[in-house]
């Protein structure tokens, strides 16, 4: 038995003692005093040895989950093992707060309606570096790390690359050290499990949250009231600056609330002891509300209240691009900032701090046009709750807030009606109004005459109706405006807001996406990270310009042998990972082919598609020789938005040439086509190392950035692209002779559409493009029902937005030259160690490094 330390107080009475305190939601601070030296030493860091953490283990899995191991099921092992890594983060992340809160300093408040995170066990055993102590000490008592870690369903709280950047962006600033609060919503369903049934896709909701949410905290006790409805009233009070002026102030009376309950994930930097914090919110029914309705005796309304509330988070919009014109999502919009910005000013900012330096303290990024909406929010925060004026809260907002545009799409450009605006935020749309009033008298000084220019430049457009375009609104209140890849913002310039960037020329820059080499290079790739390891030593991970010193090791034949061999070992995990998730058997041998992303008309997936085709009806037809064909493994993946119908059209296509191609006998070996369903960030840690080439074809001007084709080049895959978004840095970087580039550049795209596109009359004069499209419209792969190709087939041949037949031969020509160089494998291998080692641009420690002196913290260096 041990000695208790502290002997019992004879006189102590607990039974008698408690108090009839009222609630208190306030923290401790400094008035506590305890006797008690632990309370107040530096938080207990559980042992960092192999049996500390089988006891750590143990005593989760037995105290935390209420089981013993030996009635313990898979899921249960799985959220102790995930609690268990969580204590090692904790004393680091309490460290980190408590120091950002005694030195406090200008803070980055990344707004996000997305963060598509993916699996969170390997990042933070990487990040703490507890990798192998687990490994042991599971193994020690029977269990399988890695099958523990494939039971997690990774939080899905985004659509794609704006999603999954914003992921990136969160672990960067983490990794150097800089003061970030993510904030997001906590989507009760994340983006839809994709499952083909005949070749459709068909959407299953993403309960991932239905085993537990072991990476979450919970604090209902700081939920915040958010407002929505109602109408606006003025009143006059004293000016309270002593001077006896009486002031005119406004007011918000919303007719209904809702609560915002914050869930905080821990953003572990690098094995460098620094752990930010991922704030996103739940949405409640308050109990006021709820009350209310459930005593006068309507249950079942008390029930939709609840429902109607809750609905605000319950769901992520599985668009891509194309916004919805759907009430729910400018609540969600309205909701997470809303209590972003009320959790910024009363929580986290020391209490009394002058709010007219509020931009010494915060500034907002802007992730598209999503969050725009805090724009106005933080304007009637200062005026109407704190006391200030208007000229005041607009100088300060003026520099609280910067915005990233995502797009290039006159389409994805966010509209909301003003009848819902003053319906839902009534308030908020007087603010917006009185913006753009003081903003278009600005214009009209600056181009006296001009009421074109007046009305393309205004906040509220008037057909085909009233609406708020959000990203005026961004541009006007922003500090900077940033498109995501060098052409992208030069056409953001040039094409998008050409009005904004000749009034104000200083605001607008750019900041090239990236990916973090944490989750895309050592957790996805780790054969490939030991090789760099070996090679260059450690510290490439946040360093990652250093992989250039691998350049001389292209000419080592040595290295060359053992990057391929890596390569091949990818090959064969993607083979029996596709066997076991999918029932897909993939040859061992030949080219991995690999497009995968959202699927859009504008990404082109269809122009892949009639590539391999036309391959597949050459060799049928006779005209060329199986033998002479370089066999390649053609693998897509991509989700379709679910009211995305021409998209799912495509994917039903790709799913009919599979089915087809792979049955047929005449190209067995040599063509095979591969469509797991459900792309996700935990597939493409399996796909993107085991590909040899990465399609990137979306038509020049259209893709903003890319952060996959990114991922690619890092992984030693060699790019088949256009001239579009990063890929343009991409060959720059690793050179013309390691990227196979095609098609038009964006200025022939541009005169081609003014001439005039005709896609039939390509058709028409390119015999191998029509055999492919005829045998697609002959229902060769569709069962012989030329209807179920007819969508995609009629779309191509007598719309053709994105041009896809214009740019096939040049395509064909290129994928010719691929074959080519792939049949040399020194050559392939050498070019494909370039681009790793040409790639460290890409990492998005290098973005918020940009972010931060362009942006951020202009002082910064
Ligand atoms: C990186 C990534 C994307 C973005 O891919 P793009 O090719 O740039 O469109 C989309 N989805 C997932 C799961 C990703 O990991």
């Amino acid at each position: 038995m041990t000695q208790d330390a502290t002997p019992l107080d004879p006189s102590s009475s607990w039974l008698a003692d408690e108090r009839p305190l009222p609630y208190d939601t306030t923290t401790t601070g400094p008035s506590l005093d305890p006797s008690n030296p632990l309370a107040t030493a530096p938080v207990a860091r559980p042992p960092r040895t192999v049996d500390g953490f089988a006891r750590e283990y143990l005593r989760e899995l037995n105290f935390g989950e209420g089981v013993a191991l030996s009635r313990a099921s898979q899921n249960d092992q799985y959220l102790a093992l995930a609690r268990t890594i969580r204590h090692y983060l904790m004393a680091d992340w309490l460290e980190t707060a408590r120091r950002r809160r005694e030195n406090p300093t200008k803070m980055v408040g990344y707004l996000s309606a997305e963060y598509l995170l993916g699996r969170q066990m390997g990042n933070a055993l990487l990040a703490t570096d507890l990798g192998a102590i687990a490994d042991q000490a599971l193994k020690s008592l029977g269990l399988d790390l890695r099958t523990l870690r494939a039971q997690e369903v990774e939080p899905g709280l985004g659509n794609g690359g704006l999603g999954r950047l914003a992921a990136c962006f969160v672990d960067s600033l983490a990794t150097m050290d800089v003061p970030c609060i993510g904030y997001g919503i906590r989507y009760e369903y994340g983006i839809f499990r994709q499952t083909f049934e005949g070749g459709r896709q068909v959407e299953v909701p993403d309960s991932w949250l239905s085993l537990g949410g072991p990476w979450e905290f919970p604090h209902p006790d700081r939920a915040v009231t958010v407002g929505f409805g109602g109408s606006t009233e003025t009143y006059v009070e004293d000016a309270g600056d002593g001077s006896g002026r009486q002031v005119q102030r406004s007011r918000w009376v919303p007719a209904w609330n809702v609560l915002g309950v914050p869930y905080h994930y821990m953003v572990p930097g690098y094995q460098n002891g620094v752990v930010n914090t991922l704030r996103l919110w739940s949405a409640r029914a308050t109990q006021a509300f709820d009350l209310q309705i459930f005593n006068s005796g309507d249950y079942a309304a008390a029930v939709r209240a609840q429902t109607f509330a809750e609905n605000i988070s319950k769901v992520l919009y599985p668009e891509d691009s194309t916004p919805q014109g759907r009430e729910l999502r400018l609540q969600q919009q309205y909701f997470f900032v809303a209590c972003s910005l009320k959790d910024f000013i009363d929580r986290t900012l020391e209490k009394d701090f002058d709010l007219h330096r509020l931009h010494e303290r915060i500034i907002f990024q802007l992730n598209d046009t999503h969050p725009v909406i805090a724009i106005p929010e933080m304007m009637r925060l200062l005026m109407d709750e704190h006391g200030m004026e208007w000229d005041e809260a607009w100088a300060v907002t003026q520099k609280c807030f910067a915005y990233t545009c995502h797009t290039l799409l006159p389409e994805a450009l966010e509209v909301w009606p003003v009848e819902l605006v003053g319906r839902l935020l009534p308030r908020h749309l007087e603010i917006i109004y009185r913006i753009n009033e003081e903003f278009l008298e600005t214009v009209r000084e600056a181009f006296p005459g001009d009421e074109l220019r007046v009305r393309r430049m205004s906040i509220i457009q008037d057909h085909p109706e009233r609406a708020v375009r959000m990203a005026n609104l961004a541009t006007v209140a922003g500090v900077k405006v940033n498109g995501v890849a060098e052409l992208h913002s030069q056409l953001l310039r040039d094409k998008v807001l050409p009005d904004f960037s000749e009034m104000w020329p200083d605001k607008f820059t750019n900041v090239t996406n990236g990916v973090t080499p944490r989750r895309f290079i050592r957790l996805a790739n780790p054969t490939l990270s030991q090789l760099i390891t070996d090679t260059i030593g450690v510290g490439w991970e946040t360093k990652l310009e250093r992989l250039e010193s691998l350049e001389p090791y292209a000419e080592d034949e040595e290295f060359r042998e053992r990057f391929a061999a890596a390569k091949q070992a990818n090959k064969k995990r993607l083979r029996e990972l596709l066997a076991v998730r999918d029932g897909i058997e993939l040859p061992e041998h030949g080219m991995v082919d690999v497009m995968v992303k959202r699927l859009h008309e504008y990404k082109r997936q269809t122009l892949k598609l009639l590539h391999i085709v036309s391959l597949y009806e050459q060799i049928i037809s006779g005209q060329v020789d199986k033998d002479s064909v370089v066999p390649r493994t053609f693998v897509f993946g991509a989700k379709a938005a679910p009211g995305y119908h021409m998209a799912k059209e495509i994917i039903y296509l790709i799913n009919s040439v599979a089915a087809t191609i792979n049955a047929d006998e005449r190209v067995k070996g040599v063509l095979t086509v591969a469509f797991p369903a459900n792309y996700n960030v935990t597939l493409a840690n399996k796909l993107i190392p085991a590909a040899d080439l990465s399609e990137q074809i979306s038509l020049a001007g259209k893709e903003a950035s890319g952060t996959g084709n990114m991922k690619f080049a890092l992984n030693g895959a060699l790019t088949i692209g256009t001239d579009d978004g990063a890929n343009v840095e991409i060959r720059k970087l690793v050179g013309d002779d390691n990227f196979f580039l095609f098609g038009m550049d964006e200025p022939q795209v541009a005169a081609l559409q003014a001439k005039g596109y005709v896609p039939s009359a390509v058709y028409e004069s390119n015999p191998q493009l029509k055999r492919a499209i005829d045998l697609i419209a002959s229902g060769h792969f569709t069962g012989g029902d030329r209807g179920l190709a007819a969508t995609v087939v009629d779309d191509l041949l007598y719309n053709d937005r994105f041009m896809t037949l214009a740019d096939f031969q040049s395509y064909i020509d290129v994928q010719g030259e691929v074959d080519e160089v792939y049949r040399d494998q020194e050559r392939w291998t050498r070019s494909a160690i370039l681009n790793v080692a040409r790639s460290g641009f890409f990492s998005s420690d290098r973005s918020m490094k940009d972010y931060l002196r362009r942006i951020w913290m202009p002082t910064h260096d």
